[in-house]
């Protein structure tokens, strides 16, 4: 005779148990006792980052090679905010920036690998030259690759961490940058998915992000002669979404979701800060009569 089997009519599990007591909670300081680096810190959207960072309770290292710059924002904000010189193609300097964070600060929460370089702007690829593709590939794939590496290194046996990058529009959307400069942030998106392949067993979360343009000392210096209201001006008319201008500021917004708890659960994510136009055709939006 069969043996009836122990009724399952009953709920296997209390979800509410599963809940926080207000998982709606918004802290008001995001990164409270979060120690945080960020490279490329001295200008653009890593200023910006450090910024927010600060003002929602974290411990920020700037590592930059502008000394001067870096130096001062650090001496603006205090002593949670500290500036130590660093190349980050230079695998020696950014192991000094790790084992000296965590020996001023205690820990290393949030590793932001965003320094980074452009080269001359678009061309063919006949005008390219080696040197220019590995100096780029230097700074921008080479230093995420070793910010990451030694970022791991104190966050693995932690069991807890945020690895970010800046990648950038032109590797969703082609036609938008040097040749050199969209394979090296090609690089910065795979190497970002493929460590959060790895580090998600530790719990580390790994994102990028993937501003289109905006004025910044990069986007004045690959484009000389033009004034930032020029450039601002252009980058909006070539926009999709009107009415707004893309500012470092909205950048650090997007930074801030990922290294809090907000993006608690995102990890080997790209995302694309660009107001739509990786996802738009203006030419078919015409053809169609959508917009003149
Ligand atoms: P930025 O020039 O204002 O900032 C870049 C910072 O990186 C500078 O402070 C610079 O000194 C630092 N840096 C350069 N080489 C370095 C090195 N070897 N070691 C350490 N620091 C170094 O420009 P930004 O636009 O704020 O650039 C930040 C990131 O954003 C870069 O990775 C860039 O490729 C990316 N990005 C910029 C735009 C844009 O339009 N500005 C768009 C998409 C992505």
């Amino acid at each position: 005779s069969c043996i009836a089997a122990p009724s399952t009519n009953k709920p296997i599990m209390n979800w509410s148990s599963l809940l926080s007591p207000d998982p709606y909670f918004l802290p008001e300081l995001k990164l409270q006792g979060k120690v945080a680096i960020v490279t490329g810190g001295a200008s653009g959207i890593g200023e910006s980052t450090t910024h927010l960072f600060w003002k929602n309770g974290a411990k920020v290292v700037i590592a930059d090679i502008q000394d001067e710059l870096g130096q001062a924002i650090s001496d603006k904000l205090g002593e949670n905010v500290c500036y130590i010189h660093c190349d980050v193609s230079n695998e020696e300097e950014v192991i000094n920036l790790v084992d000296a964070t965590v020996a001023n600060f205690g820990h290393l929460d949030i590793m932001f690998n965003n320094a980074g370089i452009a080269d001359r702007p678009l061309g063919s690829i006949l005008d390219t030259t080696k040197s220019d593709l590995e100096r780029v590939l230097r700074v921008n794939v080479i230093g995420s690759y070793l910010g990451a590496k030694h970022a791991a290194r104190v966050m693995v046996p932690q069991r807890r961490g945020c690895i970010l990058f800046t990648a950038s529009a032109c590797a969703s959307i082609a036609g938008l940058a040097s040749h050199s400069y969209v394979i090296s942030k090609h690089g910065v998106v795979g190497l970002s998915k493929n460590l959060a392949a790895e580090l998600g067993q530790y719990g580390i979360r790994v994102n990028c992000i993937s501003p289109s343009g905006l004025v910044t000392g990069l986007s004045l210096s690959a484009r000389q002669g033009a004034t930032p209201e020029q450039i601002e001006a252009g980058l909006h008319e070539l926009g999709n979404l009107k009415g707004k201008f893309f500012r470092v500021e909205d950048v650090a917004k997007a930074m801030l979701y990922l290294a809090s708890d907000d993006g608690g659960y995102v990890s080997g994510h790209n995302l694309v800060l660009d107001g739509g136009i990786s996802v738009v055709n203006p030419s078919i939006l015409k053809a169609v009569g959508l917009i003149q």
